[in-house]
């Protein structure tokens, strides 16, 4: 990215912190939406415990760390939103310790979808745009927001379509590989990324791989922090097929595209998609009964035997989900569970990999 960068000095990258950070929003104002998802096994923690509590999620430790290395100084500017008190807290030490970048935070609304909510949003994204726009010199018209949201509809379209093909046929795609396709739209603009997922998807269809025997499974909790790429890969080396999942929330495809009429304000088509079709999700209020409802919707959608709930350490919207998911699961009485925790930096899988056996084989002997 730094090397992109110095080979056009026009060029502006903004960082953006998980879960919803809208990759249109960015692109559309003239800048490259860079995902930071925390620095994973790769980094050691040197700096960010003197400006953080040691009892928060690695993943907000880590981003910090990877900014005071030095390792973010090629970003012009930062996107926060408020999914959680960790990463509302995150921005205001990212403001005090990185004043040359601008820190974006934007307060999504956490009402219950309505038409006042939506004027709301559309001045929110209004002023996240201009913001953005401003730094990338790109002056605030609109034109390239269209460009952007039909790239993003595209992408939506895309991963739809190799989620179907994971789902009918897990043997030809395995949750690595696709959680890796979905990763990869981190690191690129929304035209790469669509390029990259058509050539996956062009691939499969020649892919031969036998089926095996193995449980269907859900993946929830871990839409924030990313649990270590060998954890997943022990979920389906233990028997799982994992066919559906709420992992990288904010890269995945919500349920719709987002409708733009010809002539319309791509703003408000974006808050419209946001407030009203952009799905339910742990950091966004939503009563019990809707997310319970979620949960039964996305087990019976994969058809799926079993529910694994990947909770990152010390995330807390993933904690208040599982309550409320584990509660629902005992009620109804026929959809067995399990509960795993997990740091991005974890190294060790033993352990995990026992328990994650024996519940295959409790499912598969019962
Ligand atoms: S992992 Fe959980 S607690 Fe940490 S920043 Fe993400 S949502 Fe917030």
């Amino acid at each position: 990215m730094r090397q992109w960068k110095e080979e056009d000095p026009q060029r502006r990258v903004v960082g953006y912190f998980p879960v919803f950070a809208p990759r249109e929003l960015i692109e559309g104002a003239g800048a490259f939406p860079l995902g930071l998802h925390g620095g994973g096994q790769q980094v050691e923690l040197m700096f960010a415990d003197s400006r953080m509590q040691s009892f928060v999620c690695s993943i907000s430790r880590t981003t910090l760390e990877l900014g005071l290395i030095g390792n973010l100084d090629l970003l012009d500017a930062m996107f926060f939103t408020n999914i959680c008190d960790v990463a509302r807290n995150l921005s205001g030490v990212w403001c005090r310790n990185f004043p040359q970048q601008q820190t974006i935070f934007l307060h999504l609304p956490m009402h219950p979808p309505g038409e006042t909510t939506l004027r709301y949003l559309v001045k929110e994204f209004g002023r996240a745009h201009r913001t953005i726009a401003t730094i990338a010199g790109n002056g605030h018209g609109t034109e390239p927001l269209h460009v952007a949201i039909a790239a993003g509809n595209r992408n939506r379209l895309l991963q739809a379509q190799l989620e179907q093909t994971h789902r009918s046929e897990p043997w030809n795609l395995s949750l690595p590989a696709l959680y890796l396709l979905r990763r990869m739209g981190s690191q690129m603009t929304l035209a790469q990324h669509n390029q990259l997922l058509a050539d996956a998807l062009g691939r499969l269809q020649h892919s031969t791989v036998r089926p095996r025997d193995g449980i269907r499974v859900i993946v929830e909790g871990a839409f924030c922090e990313q649990p270590p790429l060998e954890l997943l890969e022990l979920l389906e080396e233990s028997g799982c097929y994992v066919v559906g999942d709420d992992l990288a929330r904010g890269l995945r495809p919500e349920s719709a595209p987002i409708e733009l009429a010809q002539g319309g304000d791509p703003l408000e088509a974006l808050a419209r998609w946001y407030t009203f079709a952009s799905g339910t999700q742990s950091v966004r209020h939503a009563p019990p009964q809707q997310r319970e409802d979620y949960l039964f919707g996305q087990i019976e959608a994969a058809s799926a035997q079993g529910v694994i709930f990947l909770n990152a350490k010390f995330c807390e919207p993933a904690l208040y989900d599982y309550v409320v998911f584990k509660n629902a699961l005992e009620r109804q009485g026929k959809i067995p569970f399990m509960t795993l925790e997990f740091e991005e930096k974890q190294s060790t899988f033993e352990n995990l990999r026992m328990q994650v056996e024996t519940f295959v084989e409790s499912i598969l002997f019962t």
